[in-house]
C-alpha cells in the first residue's frame, strides 16, 4: 500500500529504515539519536544506549531486528513488560514471542520450535532463562541477529535496582562474538553507567546518550499541607486522565486509594504486599483504562509501558533524584503534555533521613544521605526545576525551561531577616529541645497544655509571630533548616537546634532573604483537553468516542488500550478525520497491520462522529 505521492504529507523518497518505521510502526520520523544508533547496530556494532524513560529505546533494537537476518534476543527483567512489548509488536504484525516462567511447558516448547525454525524476528526472554545452559546451547544452533539488554542497570550493584539474575549476562559478549549487543538504560549516575559497561564487557562500545530532558513534562513542587485535599484538587483537574500516585508505604497506598475511591475517582492500590494475581489485575485494568489512577509504592513501575500516563504525583518525597526522575518519566511517554507533581513536606525529609541512618553499612548510609540531600535541594530550589534536575544528571540546559512551577510562577524573594530572628530566638529561648510544631505554637501564641506546663506562654517570644499563619511559619522554618541556620536532631525527636551561623542573624549582622511562602497547587485554567493534547484543534467529543471504541476493543482482545492505539494516535485521528484508508495510513501510529485490522471500524466511527 502506498500513499498518493502528490499528497502534501508524502516525502519525496523514503529510505528502507523510514519505510519500516512507517509501515510497521506507523511512526513518521525518527527522534534525535534513534537513527544513528539503529544504523550502528544494523552494521553489527555493540552499543550502550542512555535514554530517559519514554525516550524511545525500544526502536533502537526493534528496527535493527527487522533489518538483520535471524532472531533478535531481547532480555527484559519483568514478565509483564515483556508481554506488553510482545503484544504491541504482534499488533504491528511482527513475529515476536516471549519465553519466561509464566508460559506452560507446551507453550514454551512451541516458542522454542518457532525459534529453531527461524520463524521469529524477536524473542523476549527473562535473564534467568537466557543463561540456562540448555538455552544457550540452543542459541548457538540458531541465527541470532542481535542481543538487546533492556534495563541494563539491573546488572550493577551500584544501581538502584540491582537484580542478581542479571549478573551472568556478562558472559554473553564472550560466548557470542560477532553478534551485536545493545545495552539500554535510563540510569543517570556515572558510576552505575561505567559499572554496567564493565560487567557486560562492552567498555569499548560507543555510548549513545540521547539527553535526559523530557520537555513535555511539567514539573511542580508544592508544599505539603493538607495532602489529601491537595491531591483531590489536582486529580479533579484530570477527570479522565491516567495517572500514578506514589506513596512511600503500603499503608499509605491503601489509605490514599480508599479516599480517592470515596471521592469518585476510579482508583486502585498497588504494592508488593498484595497477592500477585491482584497486582496483575490492577495493572491490566490500568492498561485498559478501566482504572484511571493507580496509587502505588515504587513496586509499580518497571512493568508499565503505558505511553499515555498524563500525570505522576509523589505524595511523599522520594529518597533520591534517580528514582524520582525515573518515576516522573513514566508520565507522557507519548510526548504529549504531562504533569509531575511532588508534595514536599519537611517531615518527610526528616523521616527519610531517619530511615537511611538506621541502615548498617556506613558507606551506603553516606551515599544515600548524599542522594537524599540532593533530592531535598531540588524540592527547595527557587530556580528552574528542570535545570536543577538535569544538572544533577550531568546535563546543562541553555536556558530556563518555561515549563516548571518556578519558571511559570517564580517565587518571590523577600527580606526575611525579622522572621528569621523570630524563629531562631524562639528556638533559643525554648532551650533547643522542641520540634517544629511546638516552636510554631510559641510563635503564633497558641494556648496548648504543653505551653502552660512549660511556662512558654511567659516567654518574650510568645505570640511574636501571630501575624502569620502556621503554614507560613512552617515554610520559613523549613527554609532556615535548608539554608543551614537550623538543624533537626533526629536522635532527639527532631528537636530544632541552632547552627553556628544562626548567631550572626540573631545579632542582626546577617540579612536573610527567603522565598515568600505559598502552598496551593496552582489551579490554573487549563485549555480544553483535546487542544492541550495536540496543540491543534481537535474535536474533543470525537476523541472521547474513539477512546470508548478503543476501550471496547482492548477489553475484547484482552490487550492494553495503547496496544490498539495510543492517545496520540486517537488525537491525530480526531484532528485529521481521515475518510479513506490511504488517509488513515497518514495517522500517527498506523502501520500496515493496524490499517488492516482497525481501519474500517475507526473510519466508520469517524464518519459517524
Ligand atoms: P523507552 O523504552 O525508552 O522508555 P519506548 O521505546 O517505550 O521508550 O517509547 C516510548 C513511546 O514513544 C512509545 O509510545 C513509542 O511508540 C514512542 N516513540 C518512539 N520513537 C518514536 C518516534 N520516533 N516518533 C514518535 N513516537 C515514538
Ligand atoms: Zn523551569
Amino acid at each position: 500500500m502506498t500513499a498518493d505521492p502528490t499528497s502534501a504529507d508524502a516525502p519525496a523518497v523514503l529510505d528502507p529504515l523510514e519505510q519500516t518505521l512507517r509501515s510497521v510502526f506507523g511512526i513518521h520520523e525518527f527522534r534525535p539519536h534513534q537513527r544513528v544508533i539503529i544504523e550502528h547496530v544494523i552494521a553489527g556494532g555493540d552499543a550502550f544506549v542512555l535514554m530517559p524513560t519514554g525516550g524511545g529505546k525500544s526502536l533502537c533494537f526493534q528496527l535493527p531486528a527487522l533489518h538483520r537476518a535471524g532472531t533478535a534476543i531481547v532480555v527484559s527483567p519483568l514478565i509483564s513488560l515483556m508481554k506488553d512489548q510482545v503484544d504491541a509488536l504482534q499488533a504491528n504484525g511482527v513475529a515476536a514471542a516471549c519465553l519466561n516462567s509464566s508460559l506452560s511447558s507446551s507453550d514454551a516448547s512451541e516458542v522454542l520450535r518457532e525459534l529453531r525454525a527461524g520463524r521469529l524476528r524477536m524473542l523476549y526472554v527473562a535473564p534467568e532463562r537466557l543463561v540456562m545452559a540448555g538455552f544457550l546451547a540452543t542459541l548457538r544452533t540458531v541465527h541470532v541477529s542481535l542481543f538487546a539488554i533492556d534495563e541494563a542497570h539491573c546488572v550493577s550493584q551500584w544501581g538502584h535496582d540491582f537484580r542478581p539474575e542479571y549478573v551472568q549476562l556478562g558472559e554473553l559478549r564472550g560466548l557470542f562474538p560477532g553478534i551485536p549487543l545493545v545495552a539500554l538504560t535510563a540510569t543517570a549516575d556515572d558510576q552505575t553507567r561505567e559499572d554496567v559497561r564493565r560487567r557486560l564487557h562492552i567498555e569499548t562500545a560507543p555510548v549513545f546518550s540521547a539527553g535526559f530532558d523530557r520537555p513535555n513534562i511539567r514539573y511542580t513542587v508544592a508544599e505539603k499541607r493538607s495532602a489529601p485535599q491537595q491531591l483531590e484538587r489536582f486529580i479533579a483537574q484530570h477527570p479522565t486522565d491516567s495517572g500514578i500516585v506514589y506513596c512511600l508505604s503500603r499503608k499509605r497506598v491503601e489509605q490514599v486509594a480508599e479516599r480517592l475511591r470515596k471521592a469518585g475517582v476510579r482508583a486502585a492500590a498497588y504494592h508488593a504486599g498484595m497477592p500477585s494475581a491482584e497486582r496483575s489485575r490492577v495493572q491490566d485494568a490500568f492498561a485498559r483504562d478501566e482504572v484511571h489512577v493507580v496509587v502505588a509504592t515504587v513496586a509499580f513501575g518497571m512493568g508499565i509501558d503505558k505511553p499515555d500516563v498524563r500525570f505522576v504525583v509523589h505524595y511523599d518525597m522520594p529518597k533520591n533524584i534517580e528514582g524520582y526522575y525515573q518515576e516522573t518519566g513514566r508520565a507522557g511517554r507519548d510526548g504529549l503534555p504531562a504533569e509531575a507533581l511532588l508534595l514536599f513536606g519537611m517531615q518527610d525529609a526528616v523521616v527519610a533521613r531517619g530511615l537511611i541512618e538506621m541502615g548498617g553499612n556506613p558507606d551506603q548510609v553516606r551515599v544515600e544521605l548524599h542522594k537524599l540531600s540532593a533530592m531535598t535541594d531540588f524540592a527547595e530550589a527557587t530556580t528552574c526545576r528542570r535545570r536543577v534536575l538535569l544538572g544533577y544528571l550531568g546535563e546543562q540546559l541553555e536556558r530556563d525551561c518555561g515549563n516548571c512551577d518556578v519558571c511559570l510562577d517564580p517565587p518571590e524573594l523577600y527580606d526575611a531577616t525579622v522572621d528569621a530572628q523570630k524563629v531562631l530566638s524562639t528556638v533559643y529561648r525554648t532551650g533547643e529541645r522542641f520540634g517544629v510544631g511546638h516552636v510554631i505554637d510559641v510563635l503564633v501564641g497558641a494556648t496548648t497544655e504543653k505551653m502552660a506546663s512549660r511556662g512558654h506562654d511567659a516567654l518574650s517570644v510568645f505570640g511574636v509571630g501571630a501575624d502569620r499563619s502556621r503554614d507560613e511559619w512552617t515554610s520559613v522554618v523549613r527554609q532556615l533548616v535548608h539554608r543551614g541556620y537550623l538543624h533537626q536532631d533526629i536522635a532527639e525527636y527532631s528537636a530544632l537546634k541552632l547552627r553556628p551561623s544562626a548567631s550572626g542573624v540573631l545579632r542582626g549582622e546577617v540579612e536573610v532573604s527567603l522565598a515568600r511562602p505559598r502552598a496551593r497547587v496552582r489551579a490554573e485554567k487549563r485549555p480544553a483537553r483535546s487542544v492541550a493534547l495536540t496543540g491543534s484543534a481537535v474535536d474533543a467529543d470525537l476523541f472521547e468516542q474513539l477512546r470508548e471504541l478503543r476501550r471496547g476493543i482492548a477489553t475484547e482482545q484482552g490487550v492494553p488500550a495503547y496496544v490498539v492505539f495510543t492517545d496520540r494516535a486517537l488525537a491525530d485521528m480526531a484532528a485529521r478525520r481521515p475518510r479513506t484508508l490511504v488517509e488513515f495510513l497518514q495517522v500517527h501510529g498506523v502501520g500496515e497491520a493496524k490499517l488492516e485490522r482497525y481501519g474500517d471500524v475507526f473510519l466508520e466511527a469517524i464518519a459517524a462522529g
